[in-house]
């Protein structure tokens, strides 16, 4: 038998225009109903058969009996940020959480939705609320595409004239402990007659998952590659992400000089700079040593404090002068401070808080620090905020 990749029940959102024909064509409907299937979900977002105008009447009853659209089944929260961030809280048909995370960019007035690929985190990391939570299940590939349909439609229906067009894979879960599907999505978001997303606007952030990594580079999808790296040293990595005892930094880094991630073969570097743990001035001298030969940009991220997790962020002085060593290397380097805090825009918390309320954790709230973390936010220091790298690729 043929093999397909086809669930059951089929899932109209995660699928690509061959399987939707492989679907339709053996029940006697033409072939190229696929595309016009593909193009009302991917390209306009519909979120019903029946606003499929050209699609006919046997072909949506057919559909109703035989498929489901899929993805999300409801939004239980949309909060906006006071710096216009959109932070949905989206359930799934089984009632579990998850979240995404729309930003803008005032300065180039394009948009950046940062998407979950798993429900809960098993990795571990210590200085993450999603972390702290568990893992729960990985995301079916209609669940992470319908994450982007429908925040880019509540967007556009908000704001007609935005420019939807960065994608990032930074939400709940380690997008390379569920790779299939986080490939399946990008091919499927990054198809002409869907989204039409450009691969070198999309970014997969891995804790450095050596296996996925490898099959991301080999897929040749074409997107970017970011490495949470938070240490200099294997010892000191070990201690705030415990994976890399089970993927060693070497082999990680070695991945990074050996394979192409994006046109431009250039990895990101995220490093969240936590107080007295790895934001002293010799972790930085040690840093710019560890990576030296790689071509990369560095992103560091102060800490985004919560009651729940026993760090603190760095000071503005020190993130500067942590910052200001490594740019004596050449190397380029961003200070991001996190957005949408006032709607708990940091990984994992808004799931988090949702869950402890339904008592199915036992830590306590994190603290909402919002206005004063929001109030505090320089304006030339932001999160994905335009940067000399990203001038160059325009
Ligand atoms: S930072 Fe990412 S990989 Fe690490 S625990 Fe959190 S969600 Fe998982």
């Amino acid at each position: 038998m043929k093999p397909t990749n086809i669930t059951t029940p089929p899932r109209l959102r995660g699928m690509t225009i061959a399987e939707i024909e492989e679907l339709i064509v053996p029940a006697g409907f033409e072939k190229y109903r696929a595309a016009q299937l593909f193009q009302w979900l991917q390209r306009r977002g519909a979120r019903s058969l029946q606003e499929m105008k050209n699609i006919p009447a046997a072909l949506q009853r057919w559909l109703e009996a035989n498929a489901e659209l899929g993805g999300i089944a409801t939004v239980a929260t949309m909060k906006r940020s006071a710096d216009g961030s959109y932070k949905f809280l989206f359930e799934l048909d089984d009632g579990r959480k998850i979240e995404s995370v729309l930003m803008p960019d005032p300065v180039r007035n394009y948009w950046t939705l940062c998407v979950s690929s798993q429900v809960g985190c098993a990795v571990d990391c210590k200085f993450c609320v999603t972390g702290l939570n568990g893992f729960f299940r990985q995301l079916r590939v209609d669940e992470i595409v319908d994450q982007i349909l429908f925040s880019r439609r509540q967007l556009l229906t908000d704001q007609p004239e935005a420019n939807f067009r960065n994608l990032v894979y930074m939400g709940m879960g380690e997008p390379l402990l569920n790779p299939d599907a986080v490939i399946k999505s990008i091919r499927i978001l990054t198809h002409k007659d869907g989204v039409d997303l450009s691969p070198r606007r999309v970014t997969v952030s891995t804790s450095g998952i050596v296996p996925g990594m490898i099959q991301l580079a080999e897929a040749g999808t074409g997107v970017c590659l970011a490495l949470s790296l938070n240490a200099p040293s294997q010892a000191e990595r070990e201690i705030v992400m415990p994976i890399t005892r089970k993927y060693p930094l070497n082999d990680v880094l070695n991945v990074c000089r050996k394979y192409q991630f994006g046109k431009h073969k250039r990895i990101t570097f995220e490093y969240v700079l936590l107080h007295g743990i790895n934001d002293r001035e010799e972790h930085a001298h040690r840093l710019r040593k560890l990576v030296r030969g790689i071509p990369c940009k560095i992103n560091l991220i102060p800490f985004n404090p919560n009651s729940a997790l026993p760090f603190e962020r760095p000071d503005r002085e020190a993130v500067e002068q942590f910052s200001r060593i490594l740019t004596e290397d050449h190397l380029t380097v961003s200070v991001r401070w996190s957005k949408a805090l006032d709607v708990d825009g940091a990984c994992g918390q808004l799931a988090g808080q949702f869950r402890q309320r339904r008592g199915a954790v036992a830590a306590a709230p994190p603290e909402n620090s919002a206005a004063a973390a929001v109030a505090e936010m320089p304006p030339d220091l932001d999160f994905f905020s335009p940067t000399e790298t990203d001038s160059e690729e325009e």
